[in-house]
């Protein structure tokens, strides 16, 4: 490891290993590595793949592509970066995406901190010296007066445990954890379990190349066309032009994002019915998930959630020729309570000859056979089974690490009723230890690159904080996290987001605590979070 060791801090005599230890080479550890050689401070990154890039690294299936536009789906910390990296399409795929992750690894010089190939197993807080103790399952020790955890959200694969998962004497598939020759379906009967974002992505391409496909679906989910397709060379030309005042109005938005500027700011329901139809028909031929700012109040107001929900489900009939299946792939549920997905011919697939959707949702999935599995009663004879399953959220990543703060308290435990942070960034009881997009903050309910970005440059401020006051420990009081837990909360019980089981809870994990654990505004969140700097870190204590 090379780059300036900060005095007094690593290096000397029983001092840590290094400044800081960083868990997770996606884009939010990539960042925070370059942030921290900027402060002059020595970093290491421990990463369990063998390369960059996180999400854009494991999940290599079929169709994957991000949902927010390539052209906002990008770092904005470097204006050179920026203006020199072109994108193919609206929505860029996995591999376009992975190769950008590489492209930022090789231009800031980032890999030569990064430990791949190893896994964080442990991190304990050793209050007497002030240090993290990290350990590896390859039995390493480093020590670090910070540890930044940049383990992801959606990075915890849930792989269920049906029984006779072993006797299956097919082929068995993550979405999550792809491999990465990729997988070549041909001629085979394939069983696709889930229908989350990655399964919609997915679904349309393995239904072209499979012999027959079968879906099984627990609950329909809302789809809106991406209308994908090569890149507006305009469009590009405009963004590049005009990056920093766009990337500035999408920061004053819910999310992130540039198209929340766009929400309509009527409610559904003031409008007559034929003008409200044509409003949605506009947002449904724009394509992409600025559908679900049509109107202010679809979050907020259950009446006009519904004429948004029908618009979907009325669309799903007429693309749909079986009105059966048309009726079963028609979601019930309020809209955009769960993460809507934005697809790709999804719906028409469910009109080929060799796709079959069975409903699992009165008679689930009972078990894996050596044919194939077994549900709703029924025996399904199949060659390969992918599991869309998901992620165990926000939480599944961090609580996989026996994260001890001080007097050996386990974050898991603490969190055994649900998440409690404060700004979602760290944790009483666990000094120096910061959680980027954790729980508590905006993270999944927006673009996460400026989410990301936000948080790595609140953190490296923080440490600089800590340090210009030569102090060498930052924690949050109990009363403040206590504060912002109840705060989440109110924020999410003033709208629909709560009344569904969706990830955002839990919901798919099963005994997993039923807690909304996103924070919902990312405009008022960074407010917030500055607001508590200019009154000298509010909340915090230092110490050390
Ligand atoms: P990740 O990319 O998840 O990286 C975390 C890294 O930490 C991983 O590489 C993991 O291996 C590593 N790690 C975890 N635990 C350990 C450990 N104990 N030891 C060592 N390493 C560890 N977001 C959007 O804003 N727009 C989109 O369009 C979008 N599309 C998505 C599509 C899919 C299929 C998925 C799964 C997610 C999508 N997301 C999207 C969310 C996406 O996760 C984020 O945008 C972003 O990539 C997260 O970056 P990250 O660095 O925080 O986490």
């Amino acid at each position: 490891m090379v780059g300036p060791r900060a005095e007094g801090q690593a290096g000397a005599g029983s001092g840590p290993d290094c400044d800081a230890v960083i868990v997770g080479a996606g884009f939010a550890g990539m960042y925070m590595l370059h942030k921290l050689r900027e402060l002059g401070l020595t970093a290491r990154v421990l990463e369990a793949g063998s390369d960059v890039g996180g999400t854009w690294y494991w999940n290599r299936y079929p169709g994957a592509r991000c949902d927010v536009e390539s052209m906002e789906y990008s770092y904005q910390f470097s204006e050179d970066l920026q203006q020199e990296w072109d994108w193919s399409e609206r929505y860029a795929p996995q591999p376009e995406i992975l190769a950008y992750a590489q492209h930022v690894a090789e231009r800031f010089d980032l890999r030569r901190d990064i430990t791949f190939g190893t896994r964080v197993t442990a991190a304990t807080f050793d209050t007497e010296r002030g240090q993290w103790r990290v350990e590896t399952d390859g039995g390493e020790r480093i020590t670090a007066t910070w540890c930044v955890m940049a383990t992801g959200c959606l990075s915890s694969p849930n792989k269920p445990d049906f029984p006779g998962q072993d006797t299956f004497t097919g082929a068995t598939y993550h979405t999550g954890d792809w491999p990465h020759e990729g997988v070549d379906f041909s001629g085979q009967r394939v069983g696709v379990i889930g229908t989350g974002s990655s399964a919609i992505q997915a679904i349309p391409i393995i239904a072209e190349q499979a012999a027959h496909l079968t879906v099984f679906q627990r609950t329909p989910n809302y789809a809106v066309p991406a209308h994908n397709a090569p890149l507006d060379p305009e469009v590009e030309r405009f963004f590049k032009a005009h990056y920093p005042e766009l990337r500035a109005k999408a920061k004053q938005s819910r999310n992130g994002l540039l198209y929340l500027h766009d929400t309509n700011p009527v409610s559904a329901l003031e409008v007559p019915p034929h003008q409200r139809e044509a409003i949605y028909q506009e947002r449904w031929d724009k394509g992409g998930l600025s559908f679900a700012g049509t109107f202010v109040d679809l979050l907020t107001n259950q009446e006009a959630n519904d004429t948004a929900a029908e618009f979907v489900r009325g669309k799903i009939r007429a693309i749909v020729d079986d009105p059966q299946v048309a009726d079963l792939l028609s979601p019930r549920s309020v809209l955009a309570c769960k993460r809507m997905c934005v697809d790709t011919g999804y719906y028409a697939t469910f009109n080929r000859p060799n796709v079959t959707l069975v409903d699992v949702s009165e008679g689930p999935v009972e078990a894996l056979t050596p044919e194939g599995l077994r549900a709703a009663g029924r025996e399904f004879a199949l060659d390969a089974i992918v599991f869309a399953t998901g992620f165990d959220a926000m939480t599944g990543a961090l609580n996989r690490i026996e994260i001890r703060g001080s007097g050996g308290q386990l974050l898991r435990d603490k969190w055994a009723e649900g998440p409690r942070t404060y700004l979602g960034l760290m944790v009483a009881g666990f000094p120096n230890l910061f959680t980027i997009t954790g729980p508590g903050s905006p993270s999944v309910l927006t673009n996460m690159l400026p989410s990301i970005e936000q948080h790595v440059e609140w953190i490296a401020d923080c440490i600089a904080h800590v340090r210009g006051r030569g102090a060498a420990r930052i924690e949050p009081t109990p009363e403040a996290e206590e504060g912002w837990v109840a705060h989440v909360n109110a924020v999410a019980d003033r709208t629909l987001f709560p009344t569904c089981n969706s990830w955002y809870l839990g919901a798919n994990i099963p005994g997993k605590p039923r807690v909304f654990m996103p924070y919902i505004g990312f405009a008022a969140y960074v407010e917030k979070c500055e607001e508590i700097v200019r009154e000298g870190y509010r909340g915090f204590v230092l110490g050390g």
